[in-house]
């Protein structure tokens, strides 16, 4: 490959996305990472998809972005989310004289609401305080990154620059792969003994022409990367039967 065009410092959601993108537009980029992958403000987020509701009034702006990645992400990552939508709840006098606002700044902002009747949000969330005087429907959802772990290796094995795709069952390790040659299946049941329940894995595996300490990828392997891509793209959408 030759010199990287671009180069990403930070592995979180802004560097990874970032690095994802420059590589579906054909860039050369090179992504460095301090510590881990995720390792930052990423690995702790709450996984709350934001409608922008919560903008909405304060900071229209930020609202406005909000909602239009809430629906990006619903259409490139189906099944990632939980829909469970979102709820603003009135408790005080001083909440009621916001609602009329609230609710304006919801619309300017293109975000859909729905005014419910307390029972009806008793009724969705039982844990609400009864007391609640109002409350409105917005769409947020909810992510969780761990309902698909997509792995990608390069395997010894193989004509390089072949790809393979598999799924992962967990399976015990046997005692001479407990080291840094841990396989994923390994992995997998490493994670249902300490969770009691494993992810689904994928493996995306590509042969690799060359071991060697390069800062290149070999010749098979850098035309295998649009093949790479559209496979791990492939099995986010859960295009392909894997
Ligand atoms: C408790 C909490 C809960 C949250 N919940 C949500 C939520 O539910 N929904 C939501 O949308 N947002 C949520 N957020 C916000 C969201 O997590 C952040 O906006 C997002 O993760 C920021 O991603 P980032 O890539 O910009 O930063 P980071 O994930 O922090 O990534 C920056 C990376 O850069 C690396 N780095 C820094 N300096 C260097 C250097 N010099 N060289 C190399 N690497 C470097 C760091 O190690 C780090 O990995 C939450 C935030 C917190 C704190």
């Amino acid at each position: 490959m030759d010199a990287p065009q671009v180069i990403v410092v930070g592995g979180g959601g802004t560097g990874g996305a970032l690095a994802h993108d420059l590589v579906l537009r054909g860039l050369a980029m090179t992504l460095l990472e301090r510590g881990e992958l995720t390792s930052g403000t990423t690995g702790r987020h709450h996984g709350l998809l934001h409608s922008g509701g919560r903008y909405a009034v304060n900071d229209p702006e930020s609202a406005v972005e909000c909602i239009a990645e809430n629906r990006i992400l619903r259409r490139i990552a189906p099944g990632s989310f939980e829909e469970n939508g979102g709820l603003f709840v009135a408790l005080t006098d001083e909440d009621m004289e916001y609602l009329p606002r609230f609710l304006a700044g919801c619309a300017a902002c293109g975000i859909p609401t729905r005014e419910l009747t307390v029972d009806q949000a008793l009724s969705l969330e039982p844990g609400l305080n009864p007391a609640l005087k109002a409350a409105v429907w917005v769409p947020d959802a909810t992510m969780d990154a761990m309902r698909l772990v997509v792995l990608i290796d390069a395997s010894l094995r193989g004509e390089p620059g072949s790809l393979s795709v598999r799924r992962v069952e967990p399976h015990p390790a046997t005692p001479a792969t407990w080291s840094h040659h841990l396989d994923p299946e390994a992995l997998a049941d490493l994670a249902e003994a300490l969770y009691g329940a494993a992810p689904p894995m994928v493996l995306v595996s590509v042969a690799a022409g060359s071991f060697a300490r390069d800062d290149r990828l070999s010749v098979p392997l850098r035309r295998a990367l649009p093949e790479v891509v559209e496979a791990v793209a492939g099995v986010i959408t859960g295009r392909p039967s894997v």
